[in-house]
């Protein structure tokens, strides 16, 4: 069976084409073909919207198809608010729910939605499922989705915590549950998506207790460009002064912070050499960004009750060794240890990299977003009998 997986970013499309069998499994080289979709919107580029890029998708699966049809798709939508807490056979009702939610998302939902409706024009019957970033989440309980704001910010607006890399915190959740022999849904652990983005999720019950963004996928971390938790003070005075305008604000914590508003590098593996080479201003980035992970983890540790584990995932959590030593070195008030030979191999596969004597088991789980999002839509489109 071939599943096409789209993923809409806000000037983006990203796709791939997965074979995947009737059970699930899927064959040693699953992805058929690839690619990106890029400058949609932008004056000039030729693609005015993600309808536009769909078809400049389609011509280039008919040319490397060769006349095998696509089965389903699944599509990654950023936010599915309170309305959605699990995958969702797409209807002409989820696509205008969706739309509903766009001033949670006003940079993605749109551009899903957009995507939604060119695919259901053009193949009528394929079965569409659209899996959700913030579904996973919404197993937190009040005390951790709440601000301390007024009541009717929440109930009129619609601000609350809503978190996000759901689907990635869930896949890697039921792996590192499975690696240490666990039930799922016994598994306490604190799971760390390391990415350009960047979250911390509390694991109990192999659910989501709490986590690490917000609102909006800007709090929490340090990130490669997003500033994480800052004091909401210093942006309502900036705005008030008259130094920045909203907007510009938006940008400035978005896109001009973290590590590389700290270091002038967004990358981490850029960060670590200059570092490493003496550069004060990226050594800094990594004390604040591992600092504040550190934070978290001591935080998460006492949300679920004692971690039975510690989980890193995502681009630096798979893959920077250093990154993760200067966050585990932090932890030793939990009694956490890792063999720094362990840490400094590399693989591709989930793995422990703690020592036997470690007080809580630490772990490197790779994750797959499009995997993911492609076992969920064939097991969707089953259960509504339309696979
Ligand atoms: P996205 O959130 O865009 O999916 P990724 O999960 O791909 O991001 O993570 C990107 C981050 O991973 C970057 O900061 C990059 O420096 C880091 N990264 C990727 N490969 C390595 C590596 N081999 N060593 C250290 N960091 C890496």
């Amino acid at each position: 069976m071939l599943i096409l997986i789209i993923n809409s970013g806000s000037s983006s499309l990203k796709y791939q084409v997965r074979e995947i069998h009737d059970d699930g499994s899927e064959p040693d080289q699953p992805i058929l073909t690839k690619g990106l979709v890029e400058r949609i919107g932008v004056p000039g580029s030729g693609i005015p919207d993600h309808a536009a890029a769909l078809e400049q998708v389609d011509a280039h699966l008919e040319e490397v198809l060769a006349g095998r049809t696509i089965d389903a798709a699944g599509h990654r939508v950023v936010h599915g608010g309170e309305r959605f807490s699990a995958p969702a056979l797409v209807t002409m009702e989820v696509i205008r729910a969706i739309e509903r939610l766009a001033p949670l998302a006003p940079l993605h939902n749109p551009a899903a939605a957009q995507g939604l409706r060119a695919i259901t024009a053009r193949w009528r019957e394929m079965p569409q499922v659209v899996v959700f970033d913030t579904s996973f989440h919404q197993s937190m309980p009040e005390e951790a989705w709440r601000y301390a704001l007024p009541d009717a910010l929440y109930t009129e607006h619609g601000i609350r915590r809503y978190g996000f890399h759901g689907t990635s915190h869930d896949l890697v959740t039921g792996v590192a549950a499975q690696t240490l022999g666990i039930e799922r849904d016994q598994f306490r652990a604190v799971v760390l998506h390391l990415g350009n983005g960047a979250s911390a999720t509390a694991i109990r019950d192999g659910k989501s207790v709490d986590t690490s963004m917000g609102y909006t996928p800007l709090a929490g971390l340090v990130m490669g460009t997003r500033s994480g938790d800052v004091d909401p003070s210093v942006i309502t005075q900036l705005i008030s002064r008259g130094i920045y305008t909203a907007e510009q604000m938006d940008h400035l914590l978005n896109k001009e912070s973290g590590l590389l508003g700290l270091s002038g590098n967004a990358d981490m593996r850029e960060v670590v050499e200059a570092a490493e080479a003496g550069d004060t201003a990226a050594r800094t980035a990594l004390e604040v960004a591992s600092y504040r992970l550190a934070k978290y983890v001591g935080g998460y540790h006492v949300a679920v009750d004692g971690a039975q584990a510690i989980v890193f995932t995502a681009g630096i959590g798979e893959n920077s060794a250093p990154f993760r030593a200067a966050v585990l070195d932090r932890l030793g008030a939990l009694g956490v240890q890792y063999s720094a030979e362990l840490n400094e191999q590399r693989s591709g596969e989930p793995r422990v990299i703690s020592t036997p004597d470690s007080a809580i088991p630490v772990l490197v789980v790779p994750t797959d977003e499009e995997q993911a999002i492609g076992a969920l839509t064939l097991q969707v489109a089953q259960q509504h009998g339309k696979l």
